[in-house]
């Protein structure tokens, strides 16, 4: 199989470079061996809400500016404040094309509120989810969290206090339904992708819109789990017809239904593109000649190799096995790229969960281009993109998904350039 481009990784890197591509008009397929981080998100993607120091980043695009002047190995840095700019003016017209409608200004964070109810600043956040202008004061004065009965994964009380601590009232109703009952008879069952499935029947969300209404009155917003939705885009749009104030939804624990719709709805346009997506598939190995990636292999496809002019190492990191961490050594186990870590084995974590550790900024090791490197060489054509990157810390400062998006918008105008020059 031969194509223009080779994405290694299906998540919101890998697809959002091979969308890019695609829409110039490049042949890309993608292989992708399992689901993403993008299928547990929140809704809402992050560019920067900290800097290294831990100070909190009000405007993401003069932290930026600030990586690039004190931390040069950050990825933003790499790609540079200017280009950064222009992809975060980019990357959300690209994910509105996808069907993935997003509301943020890169110049000021705002806060999407955690399946916890606390504030945290983000960039971009799917519309209907609710979000808040302020850390300290939540947007309405009185609230009614309708939660799902016996929904294991969506704490309204926790909501309701930290709600109340940002000068909210908040009360707190609950919904039960016929084929509710059904799905609770295992308790396991009741999780967010089974309820919305449930809710996806029309007479059921009428019967959810009748209680929302009413949970309502009085109130200047409703509080929803995001348990509407999963097979259908207007769900929301019914409910909100129903009532008198405005609904908001709250990404819950995993499985995330935002983070499914959007992980579908980036496959949707990237297949719509006419870009070939392999699901299930992954990349077990590669031929390399004289700087080149000719070849790589697969598990499904066997010895029918995929060929191209560029690939994509878009893997992720630790959680997709996109690095995996041997006693003593971090590998990148499709081409053995060089990757940077601390040798000393003892300074990788801390033994407190929340702190900064060192192992989150392990990665693969890649030139100004982001072009991999392997035995102290980067590759010609062979470039890496998103969470696999060396150099950051996505939790601690918060730019996972901004990481992702800004460096898949490089690798490929990089490619793109390659192939014009
Ligand atoms: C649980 C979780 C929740 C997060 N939530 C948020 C959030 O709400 N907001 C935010 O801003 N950031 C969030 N992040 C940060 C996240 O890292 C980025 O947002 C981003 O989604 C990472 O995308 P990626 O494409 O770089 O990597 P990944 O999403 O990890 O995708 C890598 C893909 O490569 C595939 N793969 C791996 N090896 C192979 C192989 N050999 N062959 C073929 N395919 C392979 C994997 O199966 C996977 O599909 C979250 C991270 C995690 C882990």
């Amino acid at each position: 199989m031969i194509f223009d481009t080779v994405i290694i990784g299906g998540g919101l890197a890998g697809t959002l470079c091979g969308i890019h591509l695609a829409e110039q008009g490049r042949k890309c397929a993608i292989v992708s061996q399992g689901q993403s981080a993008i299928h547990f998100s929140s809704g809402s993607f992050d560019l920067l809400g900290r800097l290294p120091d831990g100070g909190a980043v009000e405007d993401p695009m003069a932290g930026i500016v600030e990586l690039e002047r004190t931390c040069v190995g950050h990825p933003y840095s790499v790609i540079g404040s200017a280009l950064c700019g222009r992809y975060a003016r980019l990357a959300p017209e690209l994910l509105r094309r996808a069907g993935i409608p997003v509301a943020g200004d890169c110049r000021r964070n705002h806060y999407r509120i955690t399946p916890m109810g606390s504030p945290k600043a983000t960039w971009l956040t799917i519309d209907g989810y609710m979000t808040a202008e302020s850390r300290d004061r939540m947007p309405y004065g009185r609230v009614c969290i309708v939660n799902i009965e016996g929904f294991l994964d969506f704490y309204p009380e926790f909501i309701a206090e930290e709600f109340r601590k940002r000068g909210a009232e908040c009360c707190i109703d609950s919904v039960n339904l016929p084929d509710l009952e059904r799905i609770r008879k295992n308790p396991s069952e009741m999780r967010s992708a089974n309820i919305a499935r449930v809710f996806d029947h029309e007479e059921n969300l009428e019967a959810l819109a009748a209680r929302v209404r009413a949970a309502g009155e009085g109130c200047d917003a409703v509080i929803l789990p995001a348990i509407i939705g999963i097979n259908r885009n207007d769900s929301l749009e019914v409910l909100q017809s129903k009532a008198a104030v405005p609904i908001r939804l709250l990404p819950t624990l995993p499985p995330s239904i935002p983070g499914i719709r959007a992980q579908q709805s980036l496959q949707r346009r990237f297949r719509a593109l006419g870009g070939e997506y392999f699901l299930g598939d992954a990349v077990v190995s590669a031929d390399i000649a004289a700087g080149r990636v000719r070849r790589i292999f697969t598990a499904n496809h066997g010895n029918i190799p995929f060929e191209a002019d560029d690939f994509v190492l878009a893997t992720g990191s630790f959680f997709s096995k996109g690095l995996v961490a041997t006693p003593d050594r971090v590998v990148e186990p499709v081409f053995g790229a060089d990757t940077v870590y601390e040798a000393d084995r003892s300074r990788w974590y801390t033994q407190r969960f929340f702190d900064r550790h060192d192992y989150q900024a392990f990665g693969v090791n890649t030139d100004s281009a982001l072009r991999v490197v392997k035995g102290g060489t980067p590759i010609e054509n062979l470039y890496c993109a998103g969470a696999g990157l060396a150099g950051f810390h996505p939790v601690q400062e918060g730019c996972g998904a901004g990481v992702s998006m800004m460096s898949a918008l490089y690798v490929a105008e990089a490619i793109l350039k390659g192939k014009r020059s």
